[in-house]
């Protein structure tokens, strides 16, 4: 075990308190919080941390590792991608364990602790991706929520790979709802895609551009309503992922408000800080963007921070799944559809939400702590293990320097990608020092994470409604 460690003077924010005060953590626990602890801790280490905050370690639900898709493998496995994670402030990740067609959910689910075990720094749970829903794969449903794996994610998109319909999307709802699950999904409309990309491409519309417009906010709006009209049949909350747009966030609202039914909804700061102009790049750079859903409007990134504000949206994630632009991305030269989906973003979601969300007023610092970490372990099963510090929880705790100037640039970044997203962006405030259970993954701005440091999470049953985030 770590030796016990005191944490001085910090500023302590969790999702609803804020104080200055010491943190005790002994045996990788939380011990004791309050004004002064030194005499409480005999042989800690002792860590000043005045003029820091102290927040707990941020929980990404949206991350894909050493993940296999579109012929290709996204660039950062679990030891590169958790170490650029720890580097951003976040000790815990949920990535997607993704069933093949054909095969069991309990296949995927041993792939993934295989992919994970030894090599995360940071600590793991897994969404059960459910790509082949049918009599016998339903029937696994109790044994992988036994398992700690009680989230479920399903894609309403890329038709005959991924894709479920919607009776499947239904039973998979009415079955958790019964084992204490809750289902995920990726709302967009395939139906519509599908009839678009080979047009487009007939047409000779091939640049990363067209990716966009067969990707319609419309065509987004339409899934996340039809997912959450399935979940209200189902009597059951749902949670939908990486939503981009005005005409997605229409529906989340009007399920809160007018049917009083509970929906989680999830954004990443590439939907919040970049727009879909960014597609019209010479030189194929537009396909760095290339993600489903893709970018949106400077219209959508506003009604997406007001969403935040007004308890509409309740995490944010990265949706980080990196492809290198070169060797990776460039095989979609001349056919958009062929550029992996996905971008690098693993290890600035805290600097950049604390600089352009906290920073421009448009949230405050206890709802910066909720978005980072508390609302994403309540919603998962991870609170109070996980997403607070108190006495009890883990010690998975960021010192954030608050003043601390940066530019974000992939010449610094620790992602496995040869590009940034962000490249270019002002940052102000990162973390300086990030602890995992007792143990420093960072320390005075350089990684000590220990390889196979991060363990795998079991969480417990979904037992929540939206009132308990907003
Ligand atoms: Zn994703």
């Amino acid at each position: 075990m770590s030796k016990a460690k005191l944490i001085r003077q910090g500023r302590i924010v969790t999702a609803t308190e804020d104080f200055t005060g010491d943190v005790l953590v002994r045996d990788g626990k939380i011990v004791a919080v309050g004004q002064d602890l030194k005499a409480m801790a005999d042989g800690a280490e002792v860590v000043d941390a005045k003029g820091l905050l102290v927040i707990p370690g941020g929980i990404d639900a949206h991350t894909h590792l050493d993940l296999p898709f579109m012929g290709t493998s996204s660039s950062d496995d679990f030891e590169t991608g958790t170490i650029a994670a720890a580097n951003g402030g976040t000790t815990s990740i949920i990535d997607f364990a993704i069933q093949s067609l054909g095969k069991s959910m309990g296949d995927a689910l041993n792939v993934w602790h295989e992919k994970a075990a030894g090599k995360a720094v940071v600590d793991y749970a897994f969404h059960m991706a459910v790509t082949d829903l049918n009599d016998r794969t339903i029937a696994e449903v109790p044994g992988v929520i036994e398992g700690g794996v009680t989230s479920f994610k399903t894609f309403m998109a890329y038709k005959g790979a991924l894709m479920v319909d919607d009776g499947q999307l239904f039973r998979l709802m009415e079955v958790v709802k019964k084992l204490g699950g809750i289902v995920t999904m990726h709302a967009e409309n395939a139906e519509l895609i599908e009839t678009l990309v080979p047009r487009f491409l007939k047409e000779g519309k091939t640049d990363p551009v067209w990716h966009e417009r067969a990707h319609t906010a419309i065509g987004e709006g339409e899934a996340t309503n039809r997912a959450i009209s399935l979940s209200r049949v189902a009597g059951h909350p749902c949670y939908i992922v990486h939503l981009t747009c005005d005409e997605a966030l229409h529906h989340v609202k009007d399920s809160l408000t007018r049917h009083r039914h509970p929906v989680f909804a999830e954004t990443c700061p590439q939907y919040l800080l970049l727009d879909r102009e960014i597609y019209e790049k010479p030189n194929f750079e537009g396909a760095k963007w290339v993600m489903s859903p893709p970018l949106r409007t400077k219209n959508d990134q506003e009604a997406l921070w007001a969403g935040i504000r007004d308890g509409f949206i309740q995490t944010i994630a990265t949706d980080h799944c990196p492809f290198n632009f070169h060797g990776q991305k460039d095989v979609g030269k001349g056919n958009f559809a062929k550029i992996p989906n996905g971008a690098p973003g693993i290890e600035n979601r805290m600097n950049l939400m604390y600089t352009y969300g906290v920073l421009e007023n448009r949230i405050s610092l206890n709802r910066f702590v909720q978005l980072m970490s508390t609302n994403p372990a309540k919603i998962f099963g991870m609170y109070p293990q996980k997403g607070t510090i108190a006495p009890g929880s883990d010690a998975d705790i960021v010192l954030f320097d608050p003043k601390k100037e940066n530019t974000i640039s992939v010449k610094t970044s620790k992602q496995r990608c040869d590009y940034s997203s962000f490249e270019g962006f002002k940052t102000k405030g990162e973390p300086v020092a990030v602890m995992s259970r007792g143990e420093w993954l960072l320390k005075e701005g350089k990684i000590t994470a220990p390889k196979g440091h991060g363990k795998f999470v079991k969480r417990a049953r979904f037992t929540g409604t939206s009132e308990m985030v907003r």
